[in-house]
């Protein structure tokens, strides 16, 4: 297994493209802590589900925009497993709204969780990657981070300005860190997933007149499924891309080909 003896924590793991994550991770090998903040109904069934194919898994309740949230929740999977090897920061929300109707919350809410949340979790992750006494055998990087991040970190999006913006912050966050953070063999990539089949989008897909137009922009032909972005986290988080870094890798069938 790709994974045997990691450690890890996706962010907003209790749905779609998190979810498949995780699952994928812990089939893999990896312990793994599984954040959400709503729908604790959901984040349980799945640990159980791992647990019950002898995977190990932890349900992390926090809400990532906030510090002491984050720091809790990595006390809580440190003490539990002994530190983390592998952070995947995939939490992320849309507040769609025309740009000049847009509230302060709305812009406020997305950016709290979507960049200022990757920002606490992935500065937390390094402090834990550094520390000296960490046992690291299990991999040749110190520490892997992976952000979920979107076609739409360039690819305009009108009206999800918010959106938007906050991935593109994630990009320029993850290579800025990426280059900081090389030499102390810590690798930091990010994924861009296209149009995927998760709850976020729902309506774009629900239906087959919505699913048929959808398709219609998807070079490829076919809607993306989680498991196509988990596939890729597998790889980046493994050996397999142990001179991998600094790089965002689209999975979208197509559609940034012409961007
Ligand atoms: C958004 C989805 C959207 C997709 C393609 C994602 O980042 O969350 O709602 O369907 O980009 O536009």
């Amino acid at each position: 297994m790709l994974l045997e003896g990691q450690i890890a924590l996706v962010t907003g793991a209790n749905s779609g493209i998190g979810a498949a994550i995780v699952k994928a991770l812990a089939a893999e090998g990896a312990s793994v802590g599984l954040n959400f903040i709503a729908n604790e109904d959901a984040a349980n069934q799945i640990v159980e589900q791992i647990n019950r194919s002898d995977g190990k898994a932890i349900a992390l309740k926090a809400d990532i925009s906030k510090e002491n949230q984050v720091i809790d929740m990595f006390k809580t999977l440190t003490d539990r497993y002994g530190t983390i090897d592998i952070l995947v920061s995939n939490a992320g929300i849309q507040k769609d709204s025309p740009f000049e109707q847009m509230t302060i919350e709305q812009w406020n809410a997305v950016i709290g969780v979507n960049l200022t949340g990757a920002f606490l979790c992935a500065r937390q992750a390094i402090r834990e990657f550094l520390r000296p006494d960490r046992n690291t055998s299990q991999s040749e990087a110190l520490g892997k981070i992976i952000f979920i991040s979107s076609v739409h970190e360039v690819v305009p999006w009108a009206h999800h300005a918010n959106y938007a913006a906050s991935k593109g912050g994630i990009m320029m966050l993850m290579k800025t860190i990426a280059q900081e953070i090389a030499s102390r063999k810590i690798r930091v990539n990010s994924i861009a997933p296209g149009a995927i089949k998760t709850p976020i989008n729902k309506q774009a897909w629900d239906s087959p007149h919505a699913a048929d137009e959808l398709r219609k922009l998807i070079p490829y032909g076919r809607i993306g499924e989680p498991e196509d972005i988990a596939h890729a986290a597998v790889y980046l988080a493994s050996d397999e891309a142990s001179f991998v870094t600094g790089i965002n890798l689209i999975v979208d069938g197509g559609v940034c080909i012409s961007n």
